[in-house]
């Protein structure tokens, strides 16, 4: 017997997928990747995604930190408080970092009734009905519908200095890292030009004491409007035809220094900062898929229909960053993913599968 779904990923939009598809009766399997191949390693592809390599998350809803007790007396009056906030039962204070969030969404999907097999898909076969999913362990997955939900990896530079500082100041995500309290009132170097670089320069403003934006031409990928409020900005500076030519800290204090070189005349500069935010595009996960569902023209999987996660291929669907290259965030992601399950339950009833 094929399976009903079969969700590939590991991250907020796989495992809402699967709370939806294991709540809908669908018993759906999820293949969560290899934790111990060496490219999931690198990449930082492994189970749980993008979001197992960050530390707090604060704009994810229902997770605020601090006190929730007092946040509700201040948001409702005295006769509406829950019972529990009134009760006098020990209250965390910390809300809640990538990790733990994650996990207890694969949690919540389990205890519905998913299943969870640490593999990577390596092929499939999507001209086959039902499809066909082949893991790296040589076996093969038969299913009716299939959620693709592999994310998308942060392009790094691939310095070896960069690899050592990784969560020790070196990130790829200003949203998620750049309001903690090693970045706060210290200098920081962004490198890119696109609207992330621009965007992430302007946001880290909030927090750091100055910013340098390394562009490696002499011009601005990123959109007007974007770049001129950059250029704008008295905390950003723009230091053009500028790479990276190696990331400089200690282990204490994590990066210190960024030593970047002038491409056009070769100096080189030693620039104080607390941070490096890489801001270089990003890479769908997308390999596996081998050209068989229909990609956006800078390699994201197109979503064929407004509003709903169709893919190229009837009863394929596609939620979270592999498809997503502007919004990005774990909620939307979430989002998708509960859209892919309800997507694929609806296929599954209109195809008379279930
Ligand atoms: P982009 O691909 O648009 O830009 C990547 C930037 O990184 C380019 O400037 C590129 O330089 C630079 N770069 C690439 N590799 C290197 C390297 N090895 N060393 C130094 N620099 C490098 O990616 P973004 O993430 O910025 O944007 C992705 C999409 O998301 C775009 O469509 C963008 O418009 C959209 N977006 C929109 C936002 C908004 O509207 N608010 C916010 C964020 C993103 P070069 O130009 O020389 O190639």
């Amino acid at each position: 017997m094929p399976e009903k779904v079969v969700i590939i990923g590991s991250g907020p939009a796989a495992w809402t997928a699967a709370i939806y598809a294991a709540r809908a009766d669908l018993d759906p399997l999820v293949i969560q990747g290899n934790p111990f191949d060496k490219n999931n390693q690198e990449n930082g592809t492994l189970p749980l995604g993008q979001l197992a390599l960050t530390t707090e998350v604060e704009n994810f809803p229902s997770w605020p930190a601090g006190d929730t007790r007092q946040y509700l007396k201040t948001a409702l009056k005295e006769e509406d408080l829950p019972y529990w906030v009134t009760a006098n039962k020990p209250q965390p204070t910390h809300g809640i970092n990538g990790p733990e969030l994650v996990a207890l969404m694969r949690q919540q999907s389990v205890n519905f009734g998913t299943r969870v097999e640490s593999k990577d898909v390596v092929a499939v076969d999507l001209k086959a009905r039902p499809f066909v999913l082949r893991t790296h362990d040589g076996q093969t997955v038969e299913t009716l519908t299939v959620v693709v939900a592999t994310g998308a990896r942060a392009n790094y530079l691939g310095l070896a200095s960069e690899d050592r500082y990784k969560n020790r100041g070196v990130t790829a995500c200003a949203v998620c890292d750049g309001a903690l309290p090693r970045f706060r009132n210290k200098p920081i170097v962004v490198v890119g030009g696109g609207d992330s670089a621009v965007e992430e320069a302007g946001y880290l403003t909030k927090f750091a004491s100055r910013v340098d934006l390394l562009v490696r031409r002499d011009i601005l990928r990123a959109s007007k409007i974007m770049a001129d409020r950059a250029r704008a900005n008295p905390k950003i500076s723009l230091l053009w035809h500028h790479e990276v030519d190696e990331v400089v800290g200690n282990d204490k204090d994590g990066v210190t220094a960024i030593r970047a070189k002038n491409n056009k005349t070769g100096e080189q500069t030693e620039i104080p900062a607390a941070g490096l935010f890489l801001a270089i595009g990003h890479t769908p996960n997308v390999g596996f898929l081998g050209g068989q569902v229909e990609l956006t023209p800078t390699g994201y999987i197109r979503w064929t229909t407004l509003g709903r996660t169709y893919t190229s291929v009837a009863g394929v669907f596609a939620a979270g960053d592999v498809a997503d290259d502007y919004y990005k965030q774990a909620i939307s992601a979430a989002g998708t993913g509960c859209m892919a399950a309800l997507d694929a339950e609806r296929y599954l009833g209109h195809h008379g599968l279930i």
